[in-house]
Parts: C-alpha cells; sequence; structure tokens
C-alpha cells in the first residue's frame, strides 16, 4: 500500500480507536501510551488498547493490546505474522520482547523515545535500555553515545517511525498528514497534563 494511505489509516486509528480509549484510561490513573493491532490484508482494525498499569504494571499499551488479542476466539484473529502492529509511541523494552514473543514481524510507531522523554516526561524508556541492557564494550570504558538503544532492523522484526515515513512524502500529502499531527500532538499534550497531575496516587512503580 502507498506510503501516504498507510499513514493516513495509522492517524485515524489512533484518533479514533485509541485515544478515546487513552482518555478513559488517563482519567484513571493509567499512562497515555495505546496501541492496535491491523490484518496486513486490508488494514482493519482487530484490537485497539490503552495503559493499564493501575491493574497490573506489566499492562503497558502495547502488552495489554497483546493481551487481549489472545484473548479473542482463535477463528477471530490472523496469525501475528499477517498483523500490523502500531503503537502511539516507540516501544520500551517489556514491549518490544513482547511484540517479538508473540510474533509479529513489524512495528510502527508515532512518538520517539525523545519525545516519551521530553514531551511527556516519561524517561524509563531510555533510562533502562541503557542501564539495563547496553553493555559496555570491554575495550572502552562506555557505551558510545550515538549507539541505537536497540536494532530497529533485526531478525525478528523491522521498526518503523511514522514521522520518518511522513518526512519522506511528497509536498501535498506530507502538509496534509503533518496538520493532523499536529492536532495529535495538541490531544497527547492534555492527556499528558493530566497523567503528570494525577501521577503517583495509584502505585504504579514506575509513575
Ligand atoms: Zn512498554
Amino acid at each position: 500500500m502507498e506510503t501516504a494511505r498507510l499513514l493516513e489509516r495509522f492517524l485515524d486509528v489512533i484518533e479514533h480507536d485509541i485515544v478515546p480509549k487513552t482518555a478513559k484510561g488517563v482519567a484513571s490513573g493509567n499512562k497515555l501510551f495505546g496501541a492496535a493491532i491491523l490484518r496486513k490484508s486490508d488494514l482493519s482494525l482487530i484490537i485497539a488498547e490503552t495503559n493499564n498499569e493501575t491493574e497490573n504494571p506489566l499492562w503497558h499499551g502495547e502488552m495489554h493490546a497483546i493481551k487481549k488479542f489472545f484473548e479473542l476466539p482463535e477463528d477471530q484473529r490472523p496469525a501475528t505474522k499477517d498483523c500490523v502492529f502500531l503503537t502511539t509511541h516507540e516501544p520500551c523494552s517489556l514491549c518490544l520482547s513482547g511484540i517479538t514473543w508473540a510474533g509479529f514481524d513489524n512495528l510502527y510507531y508515532l512518538f520517539t523515545y525523545e519525545d516519551s522523554r521530553d514531551s511527556f516526561a516519561i524517561p524509563y524508556d531510555i533510562q533502562i535500555l541503557q542501564s539495563v541492557y547496553a553493555v559496555p564494550d570491554p575495550d572502552r570504558e562506555a557505551v558510545h553515545p550515538q549507539r541505537p538503544l536497540y536494532n530497529r532492523e533485526n531478525a525478528f522484526f523491522k521498526s518503523r517511525s511514522i514521522g520518518d515515513m511522513l518526512a519522506s512524502l511528497d509536498r501535498n500529502h506530507r502538509e496534509e498528514l503533518l496538520g493532523r499531527l499536529d492536532d495529535l500532538r495538541a490531544a497527547y499534550a492534555d492527556l499528558s497534563a493530566v497523567y503528570q497531575r494525577d501521577k503517583g496516587k495509584k502505585g504504579i512503580p514506575l509513575a
């Protein structure tokens, strides 16, 4: 499918299927991360979910979507290799592993790790990848600062940034979709303000 149509569909799903669930989740004290699983064949939605850490700190948006996906009757869900994995924020180490172990061969994310840290005040993705996983080269004293935090293309999946894909479009498509992206950023800024105002009250370990 043409990149512009793919991106348009992703923004539709985030706006209409994920954000409404996230608004409810955030109102209950959960973080603003969400995810959706679509059929590769026609990009129809199978499941959209949002963070539910107030129930279990492992129910990040992506993990919660995977949990709900496998709770569907077997005849209502395709094989994971036939699905597209869409996530609002670049997945943390837990979710990268969950996506891998569940058998998805792709993921598309809207906001980057740096966005999560700088725009949404959630620094843990980068902190955990650096602190737990980034083992220094024995010949050096420290991890190279420009080293990627994970392999965006690896033996299991290919990870793509919606922002990078958008930047590669021709001007007409790009400007139209950038306008929609601005609206989504504003919606997420509002959700973030609600989460940050109330965080720490629900016992989430890394709030
Ligand atoms: Zn996660």
